[in-house]
């Protein structure tokens, strides 16, 4: 039985005022038994499922806590499973001795994500839905969290199932015409078939759409701020976050590597990247910075091209090695406030003029479709596959014209396995134990 009953601390491993010690398996209410004394007459096999109990918790090393109890009933629980948790004060070594208890009680210390695993095993949960579940705990923006919490919800997976449901219907229509041709079976008409896989494949494509955002949320938007030397980039850097990050300075060639910077606009994480200005007579170690400013502005999402005065060649170049959108910053304004006609905002870096003005233009330039809650493609794995099933719609619907049925069926297949990977039913195990390895002990 002790492989069978897992057991983890599931709050996190800090001083806190409760810590929750979970358990999962056949055994779990037997296990907790032997470590909870229920306060009055009560015996821990006498639980009513999700109440809560209070009673002394008898921790290892001699150590017994007052706190409570609750019993999930399988397949009630998240794991699907019997579940026990014990909560206890929330002390790290506290919540240890209890753990320990556990186990000598004939639970086994449970691995990173296995009480996820055992909930997707037991499908309590799709596999983007546990993978929903790990962003919103490993989420690094609200945004992030947010889309997680999309995910974690069902939505990708009830969307992919919906289209699976459809391709299901047509091999079954096209598998009648291969398995019994010469039965008197209602032929289907492959033209309407063709339409079919073309509004599928288009529904596909329009979720797949929804990751160039989703990528964003997931990783953060970079945004490269680049120009010559001294047009006030570092400072830029500076007022975006509102703190000295990047070092300011008089004289040219004081940036010579990238400078990063992190902010939350709209729940949305930026990651800024102060480049080293680019200009002809640069040194060796100058060098070397002007060409990783080259390679960061060519992987920004946004550049942010800085200047002073006029929008001369030196900029027009930059602009041409940018692959993303760009937004021309006019800077010193203090200085000098005259329209020059090329910018898309001025501001002054040195008064913080314009600033939030240009965030705002930022997040409209980088989320152009705007609310996160839009996209929830955020797993590069789930725009892959719904590429693949996207690419085999396509070559399906191209085979209606001359293909005979059977080989028609064979890309629709390729097409269900394809999103079979975002519910968890053609996922290989490959696949799933890199998941569940992004979850933390314990949950
Ligand atoms: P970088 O080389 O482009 O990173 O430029 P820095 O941020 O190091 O700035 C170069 C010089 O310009 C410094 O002396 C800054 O104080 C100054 N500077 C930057 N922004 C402004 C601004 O908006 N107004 C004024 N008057 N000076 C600025």
């Amino acid at each position: 039985m002790k492989g069978d009953c897992i057991a983890a601390i599931s709050t996190a491993p800090a001083a806190g005022g409760v810590a929750i010690i979970r358990i999962s398996g056949k055994e779990a209410l037997a296990v907790a038994g032997k470590v909870f004394s229920p306060s009055g007459k009560k015996s821990v096999s006498d639980f009513a499922p999700r109440y809560m109990y209070s009673g002394n918790i008898n921790a290892a090393g001699g150590i017994t806590d007052f706190g409570l109890c609750v019993y999930f009933r399988a397949p009630h629980s998240f794991t699907g499973e019997d579940v026990v948790e014990l909560h206890c004060h929330g002390g790290v070594e506290l919540s240890r001795a209890v753990l320990k208890a556990v186990i000598a009680a004939g639970a086994r210390p449970a691995k990173a994500g296995e009480f996820t695993m055992r909930a997707f095993l037991n499908g309590k949960i799709s596999l983007s839905a546990a993978e929903g579940l790990a962003d919103m705990i490993n989420g690094k923006s609200a945004a992030e969290v947010r889309a997680g919490s999309l995910l974690y919800s069902g939505r990708l997976t009830d969307e992919a199932k919906l289209i699976q449901g459809a391709l299901t219907d047509i091999l079954a229509k096209i598998g009648a015409d291969v398995d019994y041709p010469e039965e008197d079976i209602e032929r289907t008409e492959l033209s309407d078939i063709k339409d079919a896989l073309l509004a599928l494949k288009a529904r596909t494509e329009r979720l797949a759409a929804t990751y160039d955002g989703g990528k964003k949320i997931k990783n953060g938007v970079s945004v490269a701020i680049c120009g010559r030397p001294n047009a006030g980039k570092s400072s830029l850097l500076n007022a975006l976050l509102g703190y000295d990050r990047a070092i300011v300075s008089a004289s040219a060639g004081t940036t010579r590597d990238v400078v990063e910077g992190c902010l939350e606009l709209d729940g949305i994480r930026y990651n800024f990247y102060d480049t080293a200005g680019i200009r002809e007579q640069a040194g060796e170690i100058e060098q070397l910075g002007i060409e990783r400013a080259k390679l960061a502005l060519k992987s920004a999402d946004v550049a942010l091209i800085v200047y002073e005065g006029e929008y001369g060649e030196e900029e027009r170049g930059l602009e041409r090695c940018c692959l993303c959108p760009v937004i021309k910053v006019r800077n010193k304004r203090d200085l000098s406030d005259k329209a020059g006609g090329e910018e898309d905002i001025f501001i002054s870096a040195l008064t913080g003029e314009g600033v939030e003005q240009l965030k705002r233009m930022l997040s409209a330039v980088a989320m152009p479709h705007g609310s996160a809650d839009e996209a929830f493609i955020i797993e590069e794995r789930h725009y892959e596959a719904l590429g693949r099933a996207s690419l085999a719609l396509g070559s399906a619907a191209a085979a209606t014209c001359d293909f005979p049925a059977d080989i028609i069926s064979v890309d629709l297949k390729e097409a269900w396995d394809a999103l079979g990977e975002i519910t968890g039913e053609t996922a290989t195990e490959e696949i799933i134990d890199t998941i569940f390895s992004k979850f933390c002990v314990g949950k």
